[in-house]
């Protein structure tokens, strides 16, 4: 793994008043300079996808198909359709109020936050910069970003295109580890959006109090997959393995483990390993379509933790540590206390709890910190229902693995230790915009306010 530039000047603070000050010059009011910065980002992600495809396959080994898709993709879509909604989303609003409070004419502006930091993580890391950044841009923001330093060929692209496409006056790339990180976040923020682990979330959530930084938090944990025994084993297995096997399982929404009756749990194995040797015919190991291991440190975790299992190893992904590859592997018989249940897994590893019910099932999931998805496959409306009202997750996608990321008009959020604050599209715009209060109160009010002077009678009171 290359070492990570830093580009953190001396006094990181200087950025920041740069930031700020451009902020305060409203450049970033117009809404039509907004729409031309997002036109600005597709354009980017457009002209330079064939060196973020290069950059992402050095760093992650990530199938390019699944880059354009996913990554680059994603971000010129969501740039442009931001771009069309925005005049719809900035609309000064006028609620409907009292008929006598109307003259003092109630209205809500969409005003920006200000300056914020936007931190980002190594496994998406081209859709989880930007998309924060899309709704900073939309919402009239300034903004830092922080790629991270565990895909250093792409972090330091960024600091080479970004200023090709934007005046680093008004949004700039920072690279740098934690000493880097650690010192942007001495600062205060105006609003500070970070995508990442539960571990680091609080480190953030410490150093945003210090100033009352208003805090998004996009974290992980463990989504749990619940399979109904009516149905269509075949089908879940498809659905929940290509789920697993998108960058390697290394996904904050990739399925975490499964909860299945006892009695499907062979015909689930079997369901597995037919639709892993139609993934891969020869296996995942070489296959241009399966990512590798983020990191060394990574690779020895899984490894570690699959060593550890007390469950029975079904489907035998083959391990190369030099090249940081794993495949998928299945592990059945799974219980509670196991290695395979103790961390969010966050690779190709997937361990199958056998439950007696669903209600088991249920059980075992609210035992555990709120997952970012509750996954359920199940024709039963009715159990459907339950699942929505007896458990709580970020989402609950029923019948498919994460397919509700391709829904622009879905919030995507945590809940819990999943994080908190939403983002895509309109409700990123949300994020990093103030709802501000404004009433204009006229003079010829007066007569109606003439109750609230003291001295106060008595009667006026009681009225
Ligand atoms: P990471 O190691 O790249 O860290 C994320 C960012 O935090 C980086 O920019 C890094 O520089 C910074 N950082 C790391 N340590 C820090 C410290 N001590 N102080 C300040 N900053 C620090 O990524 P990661 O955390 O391993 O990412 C994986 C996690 O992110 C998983 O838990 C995953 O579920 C979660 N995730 C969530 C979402 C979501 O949208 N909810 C999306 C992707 C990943």
């Amino acid at each position: 793994m290359a070492t990570p530039v830093s580009t953190i000047p001396k006094s990181a603070a200087k950025i920041r008043d740069a930031l700020r000050a451009t902020f305060r010059s409203g450049l970033t009011r117009p809404i039509a300079w907004r729409q031309h910065q997002l036109y600005q980002l597709a354009r980017m992600a457009q002209i330079e996808r064939e060196l973020i495809c290069d950059a992402l396959k050095k760093d992650l080994g990530k199938p390019k198909t699944e880059i354009l898709m996913a990554e680059v993709g994603c971000i010129i879509e969501r740039s442009v359709k931001s771009a069309e909604q925005l005049p719809e989303w900035a609309k000064t609003e006028y609620p409907d109020v009292a008929d006598w409070q109307k003259p003092w004419k109630p209205t809500i502006y969409k005003a920006p936050r200000g300056t914020a930091l936007i931190i980002s993580p190594w496994n998406y890391p081209m859709i989880l910069t930007f998309q924060p950044l899309i709704g900073a841009i939309a919402a009239g923001c300034t903004a830092v970003l922080k790629p991270s330093e565990l895909v250093p060929t792409f972090s330091q692209l960024l600091e080479e295109i970004v200023p090709k496409y934007f005046d680093p006056n008004v949004y700039r790339v920072v690279n740098g580890a934690v000493p880097e990180t650690s010192k942007l976040l001495e600062f205060q923020w105006d609003h500070i959006f970070y995508t990442g682990n539960g571990r680091v979330a609080r480190i953030i959530a410490s150093a945003a109090a210090k100033h009352l930084t208003p805090l998004t938090l996009e974290l992980g944990g463990k989504s749990p997959v619940i399979i109904d025994s009516a149905y269509d084993i075949d089908l879940a297995a498809k659905r929940i393995l290509w789920g697993k096997c998108n960058n390697a399982g290394q996904i904050c929404v990739a399925p975490d483990y499964v909860l299945v009756q006892r009695d499907k749990q062979n015909e689930l194995v079997n369901a597995f390993r037919k639709h892993y040797n139609a993934f891969f015919p020869k296996g995942a190991l070489d296959s241009p379509l399966f990512g590798s291991i983020v990191s060394d440190l990574h690779h020895k975790r899984l490894t570690s933790l699959l060593s550890r299992t007390k469950g029975e190893v079904v489907l035998q992904g083959r391990a190369d540590a030099a090249r940081r590859r794993l495949e998928p592997t299945i592990v059945k018989d799974v219980v509670d206390g196991d290695s395979l249940l103790e961390e969010e897994l966050f690779g190709p590893i997937l361990p199958i709890v056998p439950v007696d019910s669903l209600n088991q099932a249920v059980d075992f999931v609210n035992a555990r910190s709120h997952p970012l998805v509750l996954y359920a496959f199940s024709d039963n409306e009715s159990l459907k229902q339950q699942l929505v009202s007896e458990t709580q997750s970020g989402a609950v996608v029923f019948n498919d693995t994460f397919q509700h990321l391709s829904v622009n008009e879905l919030p995507f959020a945590g809940v819990g230790e999943s994080g908190y604050g939403n983002q895509v599209m309109k409700h990123t715009y949300d994020t990093f915009t103030q709802l501000r209060s404004s009433i204009d109160m006229p003079k010829e009010a007066e007569p109606y306010l003439a109750i609230r002077y003291p001295p106060h009678s008595e009667e006026a009171v009681k009225a």
